[in-house]
């Protein structure tokens, strides 16, 4: 028999371990969806994240994969797949900052890693969902939504990350390209861009917190505030929605 919560599908939330992705996962499972749990080195993070989803009754699974390495990308995709069923949406969360350091004090490898995780990861997982989600290849469409952040558009006066905001700039620039690519197959592709959230990366950015109290709303962000953003563009509810920004900032 299929359950209302079946009925929904399958949605990958890449970096879900802690964070913001492990409340992505959590606000999409209450939302009915099978959730996959994705995390590169945190398994006890993922399985606490997929322990309180299924306490509180919902389906969720933990999958190690390295969002920047293709094998374990499509690894990702089939255990989805096979485990919780046909794909429904994608959350492009999973990021890092590379560490605070000016651009004249920068190694290439380290740079090379960074633009890996947060650029052609989000890509990688894209063209995944693509071809299990589009109606050319014959999939029911879906959604694709990326994290990207308030650094790629207005900086908010922390020194020091430069790379990681010229990436999350074009996080920006693929969802909008995409989302012309693929609305003619189904799929709406849109890109949430948040301020200073309460998280460990936050906690570990110098003058993080100082910038989110200079915004108009004065604190710091919660993550549940970010997945509520995320379930309603992944929703029926933002149906006509495609190509969009929306930044989760406190008014930074
Ligand atoms: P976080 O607390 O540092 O968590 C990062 C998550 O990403 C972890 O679950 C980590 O999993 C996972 N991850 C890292 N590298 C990965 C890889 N190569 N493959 C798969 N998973 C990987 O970060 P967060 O604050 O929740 O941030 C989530 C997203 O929001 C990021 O894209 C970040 O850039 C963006 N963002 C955050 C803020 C903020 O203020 N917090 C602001 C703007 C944008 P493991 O520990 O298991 O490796």
């Amino acid at each position: 028999m299929t359950t209302p919560e079946q009925s929904k599908g399958a949605v990958i939330v890449t970096g879900a371990s802690r964070g913001i992705g492990a409340a992505i996962a959590q606000k999409l499972a209450e939302d009915g969806y099978g959730v996959v749990v994705n995390y590169a080195a945190d398994a006890d993070g993922a399985n606490s994240v997929v322990s309180a989803i299924r306490s509180h009754g919902g389906r969720a699974i933990a999958v190690r994969a390295d969002v920047a390495a293709p094998d374990d990308v499509a690894d990702l995709f089939d255990r989805t797949k096979q485990e919780i069923g046909p794909l429904a949406a994608l959350v492009n969360n999973a990021g890092a900052t590379g560490g605070q350091a000016r651009i004249d004090e920068q190694d290439a490898d380290h740079l090379t890693r960074l633009m890996q995780i947060n650029v052609v990861g989000p890509m990688l997982c894209a063209k995944h969902a693509v071809q299990a989600m589009s109606t050319a290849h014959g999939g029911a469409g879906g959604s694709i939504v990326n994290i990207a952040s308030i650094g790629a558009q207005a900086p908010p006066g922390i020194s020091g990350f430069v790379p990681y905001e010229a990436t999350k700039g074009a996080v920006v620039s693929f969802s909008r390209g995409l989302s012309n690519e693929v609305a003619p197959e189904g799929i709406r592709v849109n890109s949430v861009s948040p301020g200073v959230i309460d998280t460990e990366m936050a906690a570990a950015t110098p003058g993080a917190r100082e910038a989110s109290a200079t915004s108009p709303l004065g604190r710091v962000g919660r993550p549940s505030e970010i997945a509520d953003a995320v379930s309603w563009l992944i929703s029926p509810a933002a149906s006509y929605v495609t190509g969009s920004d929306i930044t989760v900032s406190g008014g930074l």
